[in-house]
């Protein structure tokens, strides 16, 4: 446990001060847990006991240097997460600073249990390029040969063409499906 990263320390302790009662510590070295009631079933339960059993635990995956969040009750909504996604699941607004934090971090994407933020993303390509795009796919399937070079001189002629090419998309999807 001593690998736990700066990041999910500090957010697992914010975690526990807003979300979590009395968590507990449970076992020793690679083998640890954080035994608690549960912030998603438990305060629903009828009994003060029920409320206080604990019934969830965050628990150390040492392959992954981080924490899964379980819940031993079937009737919980969440009885697995990822540790980026409890976050989301009890705070969605503390969630997207956890993953700004990461992503600064280079602890985001790939290999990693916390995705990419989406404004990270290389933007779409503009509504004008991507019309183009699909036009052009569309025109290759209608006429299952592909355009010779000389045709890209005079792209008007192509559009006024108005072949409505969408159509054959289906049947060749049902050919595919045989
Ligand atoms: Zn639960």
């Amino acid at each position: 446990m001593d690998t736990e990263s700066t990041i999910d320390k500090k957010y697992r302790e914010q975690l526990f001060r807003c979300y979590f009662r009395n968590p507990i510590l449970k076992g020793s070295g690679k083998s640890v847990k954080w035994a608690s009631p549960c912030p998603f079933c438990s305060p629903a339960s009828k009994t003060e006991s029920r409320r206080n059993e604990k019934v969830s635990a965050l628990i150390w995956v040492d392959a992954w240097n981080t924490w899964t969040f379980t819940c031993r009750r079937d009737a919980c909504p969440h009885r697995k997460l990822s540790f980026p996604r409890l976050i989301e699941e009890l705070n969605p607004q503390l969630y997207k600073k956890y993953q700004q934090e990461r992503y600064h971090a280079g602890s985001t994407g790939w290999q990693t249990n916390c995705p990419n933020p989406r404004d990270s993303v290389i933007p779409l390509p503009s509504k004008h390029q991507e019309k183009q795009a699909k036009s052009k796919n569309s025109r290759s399937q209608g006429t299952g040969f592909p355009r010779s070079n000389g045709n890209q001189r005079n792209p008007k002629s192509q559009g006024s063409q108005g072949n409505p090419t969408g159509a054959d998309a289906p049947q060749d999807e049902d050919q595919q499906g045989i």
